[in-house]
């Protein structure tokens, strides 16, 4: 089974995808945590990226498919969580192809329902924790790359929920929930 979590920044996509990939043995592809590590050992493409994710802007389609392709030649094992893409339409078009090349189908499409003051909090906090905690904060996690990471969101990412409406593979959960209780609403989605 594949899946993808759909929403904003700091919605809990990363979170859930943890439990999914405890739960039911699946893979977890963060586009976000292969950019950081990209970033983070220096290569040319990393360096390449670092400016354009510390200001909350989209990298370019191209590099992101790249990545995703790579990851899709590999072990598939209880099935792939994409996490934090597609987040433009060319995105999307291009993981529906790279799955009917290696013959797999698209499972569900889950959005993380939240609303932005929410948003703001949590990943403010998020950066005061790991801060306290003498680890490094994300550049990005700071209220101005925030801004411009929401309207990224909004303007580039969030058109992809009518287009998985339209294919009925859209299903909402309610991302404001506990940790606990989103998980098992995702878990009964899946289960279905
Ligand atoms: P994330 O960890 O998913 O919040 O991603 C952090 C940053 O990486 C984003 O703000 C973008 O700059 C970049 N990024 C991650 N995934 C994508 C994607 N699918 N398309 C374009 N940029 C991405």
């Amino acid at each position: 089974m594949n899946i993808i979590l759909l929403g904003p920044p700091g919605a809990g996509k990363g979170t859930q995808a943890g439990f999914l990939v405890e739960d039911r043995d699946m893979i977890q592809l963060s586009t976000g945590d292969m950019l950081r590590e990209a970033k983070d050992s220096g290569t040319e493409m990393g360096k390449l990226v670092a400016g354009v994710m510390a200001r909350g802007e989209l990298v370019t389609d191209e590099i992101v498919i790249g990545l995703i392709r790579e990851k899709l030649q590999g072990d598939k094992k209880g099935g792939f969580i994409f996490d934090g893409f597609p987040r433009t339409l060319a995105q999307a078009d291009a993981l529906g192809e790279l799955l009917e090349d290696c013959g797999e189908t698209l499972d569900a499409v889950i959005e993380l329902e939240v609303n932005d003051e929410v948003l703001v909090d949590r990943i403010v906090g998020r950066a005061a924790e790991t801060a306290a905690a003498g680890k490094p904060v994300r550049a990005d996690d700071n209220e101005e790359s925030l801004k411009i990471r929401l309207m990224a969101y909004y303007k580039q990412t969030s058109p992809l929920i009518g287009y998985y409406h339209a294919k009925g593979m859209l299903q909402g959960v309610d991302g404001l929930d506990e940790m606990p209780a989103v998980r098992a609403d995702i878990a009964a989605i899946l289960d279905k």
